[in-house]
């Protein structure tokens, strides 16, 4: 199937590393010029190195200021990816308030953000647009350990939601994607214990996890 993002322009945030990085090499194949945006700046020399015709932009997103002033130039976006996201894995009765705030800061708050601030864009240029949010089958289903995590996806699914209702009339499509284990740097966190890992993936059909054999043709 022939997929052409010619003529767009996207935003890929947590784009260093995992999912992020991917999807915005794959949409730069694809012919989309594309803004990556990531708190780490070897990755985004690393990714500008792949792949010269990427924008990189450098924040941190839990900074609501900093994001701000980050995103005010990166000019007209048609297609958001909120992928950013973090994990932090305790047993229920441990988390801290510090925990619970990093997580929600960067896979709720900062989704929230940069989505208005794009969207208020997307709304004006009267052009439409398109954002996914990537989610998690953890928003649906009890994961040992994964207290706050879990809450933050389902969040995100319910912000998700009322986004797509209220942005859908100016033809800003919002939806999420909610993968099952991927073996990123996240994915290796939670899933590298075989034993752990077995139970999570005999429930899966094709019997793996995501990730793996990746082939990527030249950006
Ligand atoms: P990853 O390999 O850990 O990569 C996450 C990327 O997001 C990194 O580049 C990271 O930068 C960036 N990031 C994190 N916090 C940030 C912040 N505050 N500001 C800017 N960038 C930030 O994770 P992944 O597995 O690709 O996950 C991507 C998304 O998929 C997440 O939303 C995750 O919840 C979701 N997901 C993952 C899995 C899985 O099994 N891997 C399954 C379902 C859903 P630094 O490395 O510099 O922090």
């Amino acid at each position: 199937m022939e997929i052409s993002f010619a003529g767009k322009r996207a935003l890929v945030t947590g784009a260093g590393k995992g999912i992020g990085r991917a999807t915005a090499l794959a949409l730069a194949r694809c012919g989309a010029k594309v803004v990556a945006v990531t708190r780490t700046q070897a990755d985004l020399n690393s990714l500008v190195q792949e792949c010269a015709s990427i924008t990189p932009v450098c924040v941190d997103l839990a900074d609501w200021e900093a994001t701000e002033a980050a995103l005010q130039d990166v000019g007209p976006i048609d297609l958001l990816v909120n992928n950013a996201g973090c994990a932090i894995l305790k047993p229920f009765l441990e988390v801290t308030p510090d925990q619970f705030d990093q997580l929600f800061n960067v896979n709720v708050k900062a989704v929230l953000h940069v989505s208005q601030i794009l969207a208020r864009g997307m709304k004006a240029r009267g052009s439409g647009g398109s954002i996914v949010n990537v989610s998690s089958q953890a928003s649906q289903c009890a994961v040992r350990d994964h207290a706050v995590y879990c809450a933050t996806k389902g969040a995100l699914d319910m912000l998700t939601k009322v986004m797509a209702l209220e942005l859908g009339p100016y033809k800003i499509r919002v939806n999420s994607v909610n993968p099952t284990v991927v073996m990123t740097d996240m994915g290796r966190l939670g899933w590298s214990d075989p034993k752990k890992a077995q139970t999570m993936m005999s429930r899966i059909p094709l019997g793996q996890f995501a990730g793996h054999r990746v082939q990527r043709p030249a950006c």
